[in-house]
């Protein structure tokens, strides 16, 4: 059976690889990058409005079922920043994100955090939200050297290895960014009914 084309708004390489390894199977996963499309400006207030702006921006552009996805790391002891501003939080890339944390975090014993990922599909009649969410803790050092983002940083709970010490396979299974892909698979599956 020939599998349905779905665009990820999304313009990075690693998300694009974990959606591919989840929907693969059912979907022909496209991308901002299959287009040369750069990613839009994430102006919104929550994870669901920066999700809605990408999917309608890459639904707009074209005419493709489109699916927005947004994620932060939420940290309890640090009011739960850095939030929807985990992408800038330094001001640097994923490394100085990581250094940021850690110095933020030195001597706190509430390393409570979360993942959580929002999607939006958009198929220029129905707008629908999904949510994933994965809670864990901020380790004290960086372990690990797969996954991206905060991966080396974060401690699934249940688990005592980092998410970037986790084989793509074991991340996937359990990850925010699959939990908001099986509800959005639950739904479409009986819209299609
Ligand atoms: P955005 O969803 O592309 O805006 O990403 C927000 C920030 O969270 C970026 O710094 C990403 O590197 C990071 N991030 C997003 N998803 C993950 C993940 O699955 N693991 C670790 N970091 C992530």
């Amino acid at each position: 059976m020939k599998r349905p084309p779905i665009l990820f708004a999304t313009a990075n390489p690693h998300k694009v690889r974990e959606i591919r390894e989840i929907l693969g199977p059912c979907f022909t996963v496209l991308s901002l990058l299959d287009y040369g499309l750069p990613g839009p400006e994430e102006s919104g207030t929550t994870l669901e409005e920066n999700a809605e702006i990408k999917a309608r921006y890459a639904y707009e552009r074209t005419g493709i079922p489109a699916v927005g996805e947004d994620t932060g790391l939420f940290v309890r002891a640090l009011k739960w920043a850095p939030g929807i501003y985990s992408a800038r939080f330094s001001g640097g890339g994923d490394r100085e994100n990581r250094e940021k944390l850690l110095y933020l975090m030195r001597g706190e014993g509430d390393r409570y955090a979360e993942f959580r990922t929002a999607l939006v599909f958009y198929d220029g009649r129905r707008l629908e939200t999904f949510l994933g969410v994965l809670p864990g803790r901020i380790a004290t050092v960086e372990r690990g050297k797969g996954g991206f983002g905060y991966d080396p940083l974060f401690v699934p709970e249940g688990h005592t290895r980092t998410l970037a010490e986790m084989s793509p396979q074991e991340k996937n299974a359990i990850s925010h960014r699959r939990k908001a892909l099986m509800s959005f698979l639950k739904w479409l599956v009986r819209e299609i009914r």
